[in-house]
């Protein structure tokens, strides 16, 4: 299994939030799960561009699931 549920994720998260993917290399932490990191720069870019509470979580959901199938 794995990359088809990881396929479905990554097209929810480019549906989602279509400037994340863009924004997945630039991370400099290893293995960083993209919503704790106080200098993260995926949470940053979500947080300047994403100011809505509810489409922060999702992003944190998504990110979670993403982070579970495809290893981001
Ligand atoms: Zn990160």
């Amino acid at each position: 299994m794995g990359s088809r549920v990881a396929s479905r994720v990554r097209q929810k998260l480019e549906r989602a939030f279509p400037k994340f993917l863009s924004h997945l290399g630039k991370c400099k932490f290893y293995n960083c799960r993209h919503h704790s990191r106080p200098n993260c720069t995926i949470t940053a870019t979500i947080k300047i561009s994403e100011t809505s509470t509810m489409r922060h979580d999702l992003f944190k959901q998504l990110v979670h699931e993403a982070a579970q199938t495809i290893g981001y």
